[in-house]
């Protein structure tokens, strides 16, 4: 805190230093930059946008621009850097990837006062991460959104949360415990959050975290705030009222978007509570690991997302990658969508036609929130006006005959819809059936639209004949057969006369320029058309800005009516992409039932399936009575896919999309858990073996009958017997009092044995087999436990020498036997569990299975690659298990 206060300081005292020696100019940019110390100020100089001090030499390193310098301040050379202003876009799409934020300061004030100081200028765009509507600077097939997070007030308190997806106009707030904020992170995937400046170094992500004022988090701020902006008494209109902390970060959310879009956000209606309970839920570490939209090393290429994806509208790629990202846990929801997926799959011509016309469609979302901005551009307009005419083909195309079709078709219905048929009408006869992307250079107004605009362009267009008239005349005074009137912008009108020819030109024609073949000429009459003709072209452009206003004003009360076609038209895209995807990849569809249940038949992992030419269906059957399951079998046989492909296909039947199988059951299943992989989160500085016990706990602690459960081989970063008795002890927790649907993959052999004897667990495991020295998966899901685990098997596939596999199997012989010698440690803890199923090997005697391995041991050495040391080891261990035998 300290040091923070002295590093404000010292920036204060730069700054009055910098402003005492400053230009005027300089003062004045050092002005504006006093308001937005935290991000870039582009501060527009004729035509650039230049940056100076740290900013010029933060954006070089960033923009790759040359540093350059201007003037010089308090004797120092002034470091700046620009981009030119037709390119702005460009480089702001650059600085937005890397998470940066930048204040656009523009030249607002009239050139010819410039004499009396320097131009005025004012910031009228702040452009960040999360709070971007501007096409061209955004992913347009994923969300933006803005987090604001409010850090509990006392320990062990609540923490609050709020998110802004400005462009859906979608506001939510809610609470969470603090240790939980990590889970909101991973499922909102925000492009920013705003945390209050005491706490911003407690949270360290890989996002943009915008620091801010902690005054900005109160809570009698936030109520006043909100209740003012949506008209309402009290929180309690919103749910908020015994959630001050959500308030509090709604209430700073709202203020920091309407700072850094310098208006009100008239587009959003409300703030609701965010209730996790709506959605299956998935914590942080489980999103990563089942590679839902992004892999944990932030490819997007390999998921879920990827696989699923093919929706033809960027609205329906989003919605698609929200649902996948937060499936719904009511089952209406799915019920609903699926007959709609069922309906539209049975007839596949029918269903290419509706994508078809969907295909290509303006983003009805993010325009009309353009709209509501005021940032709108031409193709915004003409994209939505091009929608209209388009939706009577899609609600025809979508058929609605499902219950769930023909209430969106209800919603594309713009003939009964009134604001969404006013503003189809105005679009119709106001914008140019192709107007240019910018409204600066004018052609944006159609036709027709208003007079006033129509006898400007005449006069404009009136220009050619004007030039051929002017060029006559001047032929017939001067006798100069070859003269031409032309125009350009910086003489504007003039009479172009060869070389040879200049002598014969009257009297009364003023020489403007010489050219090395030719002389150029004005005369005054043409000088007075050129002043006409001009000033039409200025006052169309200014009409065409005025009227271009005046129509997103006349838009306005159609935003509600817009952002819900936006949506119908996603679902519409999203019910047509799953038909699709269940037509195109043999999907079905699955039913569901009561209870933390998971049936499947023949069930693939879909990402998997198009990377390996034959992929291996396999069953699944969880339920009250075989809660748990321990799945074995050799490494890479496929066990953690397995685990994956289940949760997957949940997620799926969730969503209202038909599964990756051949038949499925999904119970009601409110949480998926899983602990797959074992990464190091060194950044948080915990071992792998540490994350992974996080994990557990996590599980543990939270995990219920409905909850689906995936553990793959825990217990593994540590010792052995810990190892196994940590996982021993999961595995009979989740059984006993979580009660969960569980798949525990695991190495440990003797939790099969515990599976075997406990009521509601059983073994399943991946078949291999052996050929010769080698092992061939079969990828296939049989029941009871693996009689193996080819570990040397699977080592010699992946390149390990001879020589060490030949140690390996000694030592491997030894080991066997030491542990068949010793009482498997847990095991009476359950013995009794079946009847003493388990059977606990206190015999001494060879048994038969040992002489065979003994055997086996010597069949597969290789006597002559042996070095005498392990000659010696395998003579010595033979040794002692034969005298072993003998007592
Ligand atoms: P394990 O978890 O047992 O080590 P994985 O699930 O990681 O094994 O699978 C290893 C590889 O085997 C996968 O990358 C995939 O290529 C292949 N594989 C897994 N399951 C199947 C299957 N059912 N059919 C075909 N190939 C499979």
């Amino acid at each position: 805190m300290k040091a923070g206060s002295l590093d404000i300081d010292a920036g204060a005292a730069k700054a009055d230093k910098r402003a005492r020696h400053a230009t005027p100019l300089m003062r004045q940019y050092l002005g504006v930059k006093k308001d937005y110390p935290d991000m870039l100020l582009l501060f527009r100089m004729g035509d650039f946008y230049e940056m100076f001090f740290e900013d010029a030499e933060r954006a070089a390193r960033l923009l790759d621009i040359t540093l350059t310098r201007r003037g010089e301040s308090a004797g120092e050379p002034i470091p700046m850097a620009g981009v030119p202003y037709h390119a702005l876009e460009n480089y702001l799409a650059k600085l937005v990837r890397k998470g940066e934020s930048a204040a656009i300061c523009e030249q607002i004030g009239d050139p010819a006062d410039a004499r009396k100081g320097p131009m005025e200028r004012r910031v009228t765009r702040v452009i960040t991460p999360g709070t971007l509507i501007d096409e061209g600077l955004l992913d347009e097939r994923r969300e933006s959104v803005a987090l604001a997070f409010a850090p509990p007030r006392k320990k062990g308190g609540q923490a609050g949360y709020a998110w802004l997806d400005i462009s859906r106009a979608a506001f939510r707030a809610g609470e969470c415990a603090a240790r939980k904020f990590e889970d909101v992170l991973a499922r909102l995937r925000p492009s920013e959050i705003i945390i209050p400046e005491s706490a911003a170094g407690e949270y360290q992500t890989e996002v943009k975290v915008t620091p801010l004022p902690d005054w900005r988090f109160s809570e009698d701020d936030a109520a006043r705030r909100l209740c003012s902006q949506f008209g309402a008494q009290e929180l309690a209109a919103f749910g908020l009222e015994d959630k001050p902390q959500a308030a509090a970060a709604a209430g700073a959310l709202l203020r920091y978007a309407e700072d850094t879009h310098k208006q009100a956000l008239s587009h959003l209606t409300g703030v609701s509570l965010d209730d996790d309970g709506e959605y299956v839920f998935m914590n942080a570490p489980t999103r990563r690991s089942l590679e839902l939209v992004e892999s944990p090393t932030g490819r997007t290429d390999a998921t879920l997302f990827a696989i699923t994806d093919t929706c033809q509208t960027a609205m329906g790629a989003r919605l698609l990658s929200r649902l996948l990202s937060c499936p719904p846990r009511a089952r209406e929801i799915a019920k609903a969508r699926l007959e709609a997926v069922r309906h539209l799959s049975e007839d596949e011509t029918n269903n290419s036609n509706l994508r078809e016309h969907l295909r290509g469609l303006a983003d009805v979302e993010r325009a009309s929130a353009r709209v509501a901005m005021f940032t709108a551009r031409p193709r915004d307009l003409s994209g939505l006006r091009d929608v209209f005419a388009k939706l009577p083909l899609i609600a025809a195309a979508a058929k609605a005959r499902a219950k769930f079709l023909r209430e969106l078709t209800l919603r594309l219905d713009v003939a009964n819809i009134k604001p969404l048929a006013q503003a189809h009408d105005l679009l119709s006869r106001a914008i140019a059936e192709n107007p240019s992307p910018q409204l600066r250079t004018g052609g944006v107004i159609a036709e027709g639209y208003s007079d006033e605009l129509d006898n400007l362009r005449k006069l404009q267009q009136g220009a050619q004949e004007t030039m051929d008239a002017a060029a006559e005349k001047a032929r017939r005074e001067s006798g100069i057969a070859n003269l031409r009137v032309e125009f350009n912008k910086v003489h504007g009108f003039f009479i172009e006369v060869p070389k040879g020819a200049a002598a014969k030109a009257p009297q009364t024609w003023q020489r403007r320029q010489t050219l090395k073949n030719a002389e150029r000429f004005i005369t005054p009459e043409l000088k007075r058309y050129e002043e006409q003709v001009l000033s039409a072209g200025e006052r169309a452009l200014s009409l065409e800005r005025r009227l271009f206003d005046e129509i997103l004003r006349a838009l306005q009360p159609a935003l509600t009516s817009l952002q819900d076609l936006a949506e119908a038209l996603a679902q519409l895209d999203v019910a047509a992409c799953f038909a699709e995807r269940a037509l195109t990849l043999g999907w079905r569809e699955p039913s569901f039932a009561a209870g933390g249940k998971v049936e499947i038949r023949g069930g693939w992992h879909p990402v998997v399936k198009a990377q390996v030419p034959h992929f291996v269906g396999n069953d699944l059957s969880l339920h009250e009575n075989r809660r748990v399951l321990a799945v074995t079998g050799a490494n890479m046989g496929g066990k953690s896919t397995y685990l994956r492909q289940t949760a997957l296909a949940v997620i799926l039947a969730s969503c209202g999309s038909f599964v990756p199988a051949e038949a499925a059951v999904i119970g009601d299943i409110n949480a998926i858990f899983t602990r797959i992989g074992a990464a190091d989160d060194l950044s948080r500085g915990r071992s792998t073996f540490m994350a992974e016990m996080t994990e557990v706990a996590a599980i543990l602690h939270n995990a219920d009958d409905k909850s689906l459960v995936l553990l793959d081989e825990i217990g593994r970063g540590t010792s052995t017997y810990d190892g196994l008795a940590l996982a021993w002890a999961v595995f009979e927790h989740l059984l006993k009092h979580n009660r969960s649907p569980v798949l525990f993959a695991t190495h440990y052999y003797q939790l099969t044995a515990l599976a075997e004897a406990s009521e509601a667990a059983a073994n399943c495991h991946l078949a291999a087999r052996e050929h010769g020295d080698d092992i061939i998966f079969l990828h296939r899901v049989e029941d009871g436990a693996a009689s193996k685990s080819y570990g040397l098997q699977v080592a010699r596939l992946a390149g390990v020498t001879e020589s060490v596999l030949s140690t390996a199997r000694i030592c491997l012989l030894q080991l066997e036997k030491e542990s068949a010698a010793a009482p498997a440690a847990p095991m009476p803890l359950f013995a009794s569990d079946k009847g003493g199923k388990a059977k606990k090997n206190a015999n001494n005697a060879p048994t038969a299975k040992e002489l065979r391995e003994t055997t086996q041991l010597l069949k597969e050495t290789d006597l002559d690659r042996l070095t005498p040391r392990e000659a010696h080891a395998l003579l010595y261990d033979i040794k002692t298990r034969l005298a072993g035998k003998e007592d």
